[in-house]
């Protein structure tokens, strides 16, 4: 006889662990009792010791499939005299502080859903401990319905004696509900006519094969659905929300997606998995049109992973998926807001009773061959689980960057970041920015002591945190980009640090983008980067990047090398525009200057003429990205300066570009070229910097890195050459990582 006490860590609560618990230990006839703490779950176990040790190994292998077990313990506690095993209700006391991120629907709901004879045939909220929304509608801590936006569905018997069995999958699933209970679905006009007479889900269906544009409410916010096979519908919708180019999201069921992209194991199981985040794959010619995702090898997929979009994809297989919002604002969730800022692009929507308490984006991805997942957004499925930490940090906010923005809330060893807020240049998003730094303060009962933001004093994010009461300390973009990879790999010591992305305030007050850091999780020193070179006209260049090319051309070759160029570009600047930005670089009038790896990405796309005027962020490099040729060695020369910090010049590299674009080169050739010269520039620069430190550890963070192209070749690229490499895994490598990152530096800047 022999009573275990076992600690579970992780995501443990409100995914059916105690039920599972409480089911393991009766079938191994073992007394004790389980219950939710606030970090996580306490189990003590009873009986004879093989069936105690049987019991913790099958913990791990045979938990609940939406739970994620991070960490158990066991110790050895006194027998006691006790009979039955118990589910222990937590007392008021212990406040639950976890919060289970939102679960695609599972596969025993889904066959209840199609089992005709089940009470919940066709019931498009289905769900039970093991899928179902959590985050999304939750409205306080501890997790429970009365606390969510299921509260105003009083439970039917049935459904009530569901959820107070043990032995039910529905047991203590707090959003159960069924059709004479729950939430139901209708749909309407834009100008707020229920149409009536009809089921509303199939209706729906009909009227997108007709190439309607409707909005569909599901789990985090709306979507603005199309039929994808309907060139007609998609191009209408992309002139409606003015989004010429930027890929559409398709949702499709598991089975179709071999007849649209190719897809491997792994990414199959990534799909299927709880979370179900958009991934992106490479397209297949299919019944897919052109217009969803224009000049672009890749789609990005998602699984259903709501009841509504299942039983939507019974009758119309390709759909068009889309966040509803109008240009970086945050995702639509109330009808209100579909009238008043969709009016003009939908004729319907189909929308639930089921209160959406906090918006939330699809999550993004893509899988690199061997070498494993990247995330590109965190957000459904993800949040708001929170992220460990290297270091015990105190309580803090970090409020992140001014594009693609998230906050940390963090504390101890627990970073709680934020979904997906979107770029801080609007009221709304503004607004949930705030309001969300409100709800996890109150979530997670942390009260920030210390606020943490970017250097550049411009930023709203910067002038908010200023606000806030607390000490501030501000950090550097890239350092925190390098920062938060290390964090996340928990990499102690000192690494080469990386930092290829569009724009970042530097310390020096120019905007850098290219960097070479030396350091650790507490300090950062830059040793190398590229060479400063013009923008004329300050950032608004940047979308236009004719404009960098020219002023990158002419800073470096001269006047003599500007017609030169011309011919490739579809685009032919005119004289007056060329005068205007020569004499700016010329007089240095109106010109910053930057060290972005982005923007010599511009230049090289406009060069070859790809992309002259950019309709969303980094669409120049991403189409540089997408037509470089496979199997190319060659590259272009540059040269490193010997003193710290080095610096890397790319005369020679433009030059022998203009060469090549003179001499009728392919720009697929010259794209696989340029990337080449960077992984190799990288290299060389980085075995200079470990000759100097004796480093051999390589950290690579920003957002030219979800280029998969260079991504790929810089990882083989050190790897070769005996260093060891560190991406993100957990993290986007954009600047969705950055208030990780600032959350660890600035602690270890203010506790000096
Ligand atoms: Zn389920
Ligand atoms: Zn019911
Ligand atoms: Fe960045």
């Amino acid at each position: 006889m022999q009573r275990k006490k076992i600690k579970v860590k992780g995501i443990v609560q409100g995914v059916g662990f105690r039920p599972f618990v409480y089911r393991r230990a009766h079938d191994l006839s073992l007394s004790g009792y389980v219950r939710n703490t606030t970090d996580g779950v306490d189990i003590e176990v009873q009986g004879s010791s093989d069936r105690v040790a049987r019991f913790i190994r099958e913990l791990r292998l045979e938990k609940p499939p939406a739970a994620r077990i991070d960490n158990v313990t066991a110790e050895t506690v006194p027998v006691r005299n006790e009979k039955s095993f118990d589910i222990k209700v937590s007392g008021q006391s212990q406040g639950i502080t976890q919060i289970s991120p939102d679960i695609a629907t599972c596969t025993d709901c889904l066959a209840e859903m199609y089992d005709s004879c089940d009470r919940r045939y066709h019931f498009p909220f289905i769900n039970c401990t093991n899928c179902g929304p959590r985050y999304s509608i939750i409205q306080m801590t501890p997790y429970d319905r009365q606390r969510t936006s299921m509260r105003c569905f009083a439970m039917c018997s049935d459904c009530e004696h569901e959820f107070k069995s043990v032995f039910d999958r529905r047991f203590h699933a707090q959003p159960d509900c069924c059709s004479v209970c729950g939430p139901v679905f209708e749909l309407r006009t834009i100008d707020k006519k229920k149409v009536r007479n009809v089921e509303s889900i199939a209706e729906t269906a009909r009227l997108l094969k007709r190439g309607k544009i409707i909005a569909i409410r599901g789990i985090g916010g709306f979507h603005i659905a199309c039929d994808a096979t309907n060139s007609q519908a998609v191009r209408r919708l992309r002139e409606l929300k003015h989004r010429p180019t930027k890929p559409f999201a398709i949702m499709a069921a598991a089975k179709d997606i071999n007849t649209i992209a190719f897809m491997n194991r792994d990414e199959e199981k990534i799909l299927a998995a709880p979370v179900a985040p958009i991934l992106l794959l490479t397209k297949k010619k299919s019944v897919i049109c052109e217009e969803v995702a224009p000049n672009n090898p890749y789609l990005g997929i998602m699984v259903p992973y709501a009841p509504v979009h299942y039983l939507l994809l019974n009758h119309i297989p390709f759909l068009v998926m889309t966040s509803a919002n109008i240009q970086d604002e945050p995702i639509v969730k109330e009808d209100e807001e579909v009238i008043e800022k969709l009016g003009t692009i939908v004729s319907h929507y189909l929308t639930h009773n089921r209160g959406i308490e906090n918006r939330c984006d699809d999550s993004i991805g893509f899988y690199l061959d061997g070498k494993g997942f990247s995330i590109l957004r965190r957000s459904r499925g993800y949040v708001p689980v929170p992220v460990g930490l290297p270091r015990d940090v105190v309580p803090t906010l970090a409020v992140g960057p001014y594009l693609k923005n998230t906050f940390t809330l963090a504390h101890k060893r627990d970073a709680y970041m934020s979904p997906h807020i979107g770029d801080l240049d609007n009221l709304e998003t503004l607004t949930f920015f705030n309001e969300m730094i409100a709800k996890y303060e109150r979530w997670f009962r942390i009260k920030p002591e210390l606020i943490v933001h970017d250097l550049h004093p411009d930023y709203l994010s910067t002038k908010i945190a200023q606000d806030m009461p607390g000490k501030k300390v501000a950090v550097q973009h890239h350092m925190a980009h390098i920062v938060s990879c290390l964090g996340e790999h928990q990499v102690y010591d000192d690494a080469i640090g990386i930092a290829f992305d569009g724009t970042g305030y530097g310390t020096d007050g120019k905007i850098w983008g290219a960097e070479f850091f030396i350091g650790n999780l507490g300090q950062q020193k830059r040793v190398a980067h590229l060479e400063y070179l013009p923008l004329p006209g300050g950032e608004a260049s940047i979308r236009k990047p004719y404009r960098i090319a020219l002023a990158y051309l002419y800073k470096l070759l001269g006047r003599k090398s500007l017609p030169r160029v011309q011919g490739r570009s579809r685009r032919t600047v005119s004289q007056r525009e060329t005068q205007m930005l020569v004499g700016l670089v010329q007089k240095e009038h109106n010109i910053v200057y930057t060290s972005s790896m982005g923007r010599l990405f511009d230049c090289i796309a406009s060069l070859v003429g790809l992309v002259q005027e950019i309709t969303y962020e980094a669409e120049a490099a991403i189409n540089l990205e997408y037509i470089a040729a496979r199997g190319v060695r060659k590259s272009y020369p540059y040269q490193i300066t010997e003193t710290e910090p080095l610096v890397i010049k790319v005369h020679d590299l433009i030059e022998r570009v203009v060469d090549d674009i003179v001499h009728g080169v392919e720009s697929s050739t010259i794209s696989a070229k340029f990337h080449n010269t960077v992984a190799t520039f990288s290299l060389d620069v980085a075995k200079k910097l470990s000759k100097m430190c004796g480093v051999k550890k390589v950290c690579l963070s920003g957002g030219v890195f979800q280029n998969r192209y260079l991504l790929n070749l810089m990882i083989d690229t050190f790897e070769n050459d005996g260093f060891t490499v560190y991406v993100h895994r957990t993290l986007p490598t954009n600047d969705g990582c950055i208030s990780y990152g600032q959350t660890i530096m600035g602690n270890a800047i203010s506790g000096k």
